[in-house]
């Protein structure tokens, strides 16, 4: 019993992906140095993120340089429950987040006393989980006497790109951006400006003009992956096993959105409206989940996906082959089927938002943005409309803190700070 009750130890890891200058990169231009001379010494900003199921702390120079990027991961804790336990996630960041900030300021090579800031995921996200990180950064910002920046989540993944093209020495990005935030708790098209383009001191605006309407994208990988005895997390497993199955073996239908979405609501006063300027482009992946669930009952695949479930899970690390080897034909027929469909789905609903919004870039951000069919299909289709589209590294695209501390360097410099009783947002929309 005791030892059933152990807790795992704790997987820290460093995603820190600063890049060397490349000298294939076009220098920054005489604007950028004298920008950079004249407007920006060196900020240091930790932050801190607990949105969910990874605890994590960065710390980030004037949200173009990571210097250290650490992450608790705490997959293999929700592993046997299929998905992500919000009381066990709470717990574990209480166990995690101490260490993981500790081990952050040591790859920084920093101390507590270089911080101009602390930054912490305000919401959306599990109210217990988003509390510990919240509390843990107001106990050490009023000890520190360092300013607080409270971020909003979806905002921080968008910042995962700008930080990495920065990182690169990219910074010229057209406006408006049009950011596809999709992981597994989130599907939302976001219209993205700079008030004042280039500065980077000038504050953001986001649009949404998409969402989910139930399921997230992410949470379809990872329902269809449980239901086919492939473990947990669903996203990156279907990945690996798509290109082994035939993508046309099974026509998966994705609900369309043709009627106005009732639930809608004006942003400035959260009443239910039926107006709206801009035509939506949502999205629905509960259909097809169910889907998947008629074609595994009629075809009679639910014992093997049982005996899968129970082969794989008595493998401490699965490879590929270990997947090969227990899945046949019809399964990866399935595999490859679904994930074409939402490939398919959020690639054209992406596409054809951008063009009703005259979108000049395209950003795809997220866990599911770690996907490989999704990242050569956004590259292949948006180039023959000739935009262009920007992905963070696939160690940002899942939450991270790094782009928490990107997110909160604008607001640093607009002295934009929380205020010391900022509470927990689960619900936190993005504006
Ligand atoms: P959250 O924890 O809020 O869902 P993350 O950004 O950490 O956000 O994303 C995790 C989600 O991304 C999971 O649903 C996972 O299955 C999905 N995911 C991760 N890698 C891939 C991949 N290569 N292909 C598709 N989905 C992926
Ligand atoms: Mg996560």
């Amino acid at each position: 019993m005791a030892a059933e009750l152990a807790p795992l130890p704790l997987d820290l890891q460093n995603i820190e992906s600063r890049s060397k200058s490349n000298p294939t990169e076009p220098a920054p231009s005489p604007h950028d140095f004298l920008r950079l001379a004249t407007i920006m010494p060196d900020t240091l900003i930790l932050g801190i993120e607990s949105s969910c199921d990874e605890t994590s702390a960065a710390v980030v120079r004037s949200g173009e340089e990571t210097l250290s990027n650490i992450v608790a991961s705490q997959i293999a804790l929700h592993q046997p429950y299929g998905g992500v336990v919000p009381e066990l996630a709470s717990r574990e960041h209480l166990r995690a987040i101490i260490p993981v900030v500790r081990e952050a300021l040591a790859k920084a090579g920093r101390s507590y006393a270089d911080l101009d800031a602390i930054a912490v995921t305000q919401g959306p996200g599990l109210a217990g989980a988003l509390l510990v990180g919240i509390s843990f950064t107001k106990a050490l910002a009023f000890a520190l006497d360092k300013p607080l920046i409270a971020v909003n989540h979806l905002e921080g993944h968008i910042h995962a790109v700008l930080l990495e093209e920065r990182q690169k020495g990219n910074h010229a990005v057209n406006f408006p951006v049009l950011a596809l935030v999709v992981s597994g708790g989130h599907t939302h098209l976001y219209l993205a400006s700079q008030i004042a383009a280039g500065d980077p001191g000038s504050g953001w605006v986001y649009e949404n003009v998409g969402r989910t309407r139930d399921d997230a994208a992410g949470e379809a990988f990872d329902k269809v992956a449980k239901l086919l005895g492939l473990g947990y997390p669903g996203g990156p497993v279907i990945d690996r096993l798509a290109p082994h199955g035939d993508p046309t073996a099974v026509k998966f239908m994705i609900s369309q959105m043709k009627h106005p979405d009732r639930n809608k609501r004006d942003s400035k006063t959260d009443q239910a409206t039926s107006e709206n300027p801009r035509p939506h482009f949502d999205f629905s992946y509960s259909g097809i989940k169910t889907g998947v669930l008629r074609y595994v009952e009629t075809h009679n695949m639910r014992e093997t996906a049982d005996a899968r479930h129970r082969a794989l899970s008595a493998i401490a690390k699965p490879t590929l082959e270990d997947y090969l080897a227990h899945c046949d034909r019809e399964v990866l027929n399935v595999v490859a089927s679904f994930q074409r469909a939402v490939v398919d789905d959020l690639v054209s609903k992406t596409l054809t938002a951008a063009r009703a919004c005259e979108a000049a870039t395209l950003f795809v951000t997220g866990g599911v943005a770690a996907n490989s069919e999704l990242r050569t299909a956004f590259e292949r289709q948006a180039a023959m409309e000739g935009l262009p589209v920007f992905f963070p590294s696939r160690p940002l695209s899942t939450d991270n803190a790094a782009m928490i501390a990107a997110a909160a360097y604008p607001k640093f410099l607009a002295k934009q700070f929380a205020a010391a009783d900022f509470c927990a947002e689960p619900g936190l929309a993005l504006r």
